[in-house]
């Protein structure tokens, strides 16, 4: 027996970040229990879009993002929306994001985000292959396609940069060569850029496989176990408090998305998660399905094929933890889509559903230790790039834990103020 395979981990939160989580510690020898207060997988990571995409590696607090957002703010059909209320905190958050919209800003957090990003592509093709992980992984790249030609030119300055600083460049397509590529677009689109290297997978699917992957290498998952507080013995925590009584452990990591700044008190650090409220509509796989998902950035609407579904999603909506659907927002993901697709939706919703992105106004992931508790670690705020950036930032949560060093620098993810 090793000394790790006498140490407990125990990991709160079961989305895509946790199930990661908790499988690299299990793989680095730690003994690991997974504490879900739902089910496994029924957070933010149920629903999504499903895209792993490098390519999105920008975050959304760019140079003119305030002028353009403060333009359609008040559009009855604007994906973004902001519930007016007194939150103090909101507009804080919204400050921050407004003073990150410049170049210099916008590089730096693209730069802490492209290596958990890269990272991720390479692991989930080897975890798929090595786990036999079953949820309709698809290596056919991104569409970003625009409806309009000066849109369509407007994206060639983002192109340009993200080809200069990352050697990541898209296939400029006009509508004549988008069409031949995927015949499924409409005839009057502008054009599109084509990122060949992006993948996409069914994110319902690949929580259901995380779960047996985990119990097969004998995870302990404990999912209706809601936990309420650490237990803390001078500078470390020693247990987790749960409707069972508490749950002790050597090391702990927090991973519960967009609720965690509700621990910011025990945590010891300011974690500037907003809740990014966005909706999917499921259908079954059309006739004539494309094959290469989209995302039109006019509409900032995404389209899914996934080989069991077509999903489309989208829409940022900062209203707290709202649990209501609302249906006209969810009817702009219909209408977003209609302009760009031959046949955007079918008749039959399978699903509509909605989730909480973990929005931090920088978009830098948090994967930093507690400064009250140093055996508790946070892994959260990964925004709209969860899914895409999961499997690194489990290997890193495992690497620091191990104290082994890390495939990525963990300097860029520090909690804030450390
Ligand atoms: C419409 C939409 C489309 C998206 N599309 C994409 C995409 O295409 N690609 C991409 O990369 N990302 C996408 N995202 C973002 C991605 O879904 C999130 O970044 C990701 O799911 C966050 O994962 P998480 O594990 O941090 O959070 P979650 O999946 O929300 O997991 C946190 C878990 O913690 C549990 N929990 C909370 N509190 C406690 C507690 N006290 N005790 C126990 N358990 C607790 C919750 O129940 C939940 O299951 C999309 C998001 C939305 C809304």
């Amino acid at each position: 027996m090793t000394a790790r395979s006498n140490s407990h981990v125990v990991v709160i939160g079961g989305g895509v970040i946790g199930a990661s989580s908790a499988y690299f510690l299990r793989k680095a020898g730690f003994r690991v229990t997974l504490l879900e207060k739902d089910t496994l997988g029924s957070g933010c990571s149920h629903g999504n879009c499903g895209l792993v995409c490098p390519s999105d590696a920008l975050p959304l607090a760019s140079p003119g993002a305030v002028w353009s957002t403060l333009k359609t703010l008040f559009k009855r059909h604007n994906p973004l929306y902001i519930k007016p209320r007194i939150s103090p905190r909101l507009w804080l958050w919204l400050a921050k994001f407004a003073l990150r919209c410049n170049e210099k800003h916008m590089l730096q957090s693209a730069a802490a985000r492209m290596p958990l990003l890269e990272s991720s592509l390479d692991l989930y093709q080897s975890l798929i292959a090595t786990e036999q992980i079953e949820c309709e992984w698809q290596k056919n790249g991104l569409l970003y396609v625009y409806k309009d030609q000066a849109a369509m030119d407007g994206y060639q300055p983002t192109d340009e940069f993200l080809s200069r600083h990352f050697s990541l460049s898209a296939k400029r397509l006009d509508s004549c060569a988008l069409y031949e590529l995927e015949p499924a677009v409409a005839d009057d689109v502008a054009g599109g850029w084509f990122y060949e290297d992006d993948a996409h997978l069914r994110p319902d699917k690949l929580m259901s496989e995380w779960k047996r992957v985990l119990q097969h290498y004998d995870v302990d998952i404990r999912e209706s176990t809601e936990v309420f507080k650490f237990k803390r013995k001078g500078l470390k925590a020693n247990g987790v408090l749960t409707r069972d009584g508490v749950i002790e452990a050597d090391q702990f990591v927090l991973a519960v998305g967009a609720i965690s700044p509700r621990w910011e008190k025990e945590i010891g650090s300011d974690i500037p998660i907003q809740p990014g409220k966005g909706y999917s509509l499921t259908f079954p796989k059309p006739q004539y399905s494309p094959r290469i998902p989209m995302i039109f950035p006019q509409h900032r609407v995404a389209m899914t094929p996934m080989m069991s579904g077509y999903r489309l999603g989208s829409t940022m909506e900062f209203s707290g933890y709202d649990t209501t659907i609302n249906r006209r927002r969810i009817e702009l993901l219909k209408a977003g889509a209609e302009p760009y697709l031959r046949e955007p939706y079918g008749d039959h919703v399978v699903e509509q559903w909605y989730g909480w992105r973990p929005m931090i106004y920088h978009g830098i992931p948090i994967i930093d230790t507690s400064p009250r508790m140093d055996n508790v670690l946070v892994a959260t705020g990964h925004n709209m790039l969860g899914l895409s950036m999961g499997p690194a930032t489990g290997k890193l949560v495992s690497e620091i834990i191990s104290g082994e060093p890390t495939h990525v620098s963990a300097t860029p993810y520090q909690l804030l103020g450390k």
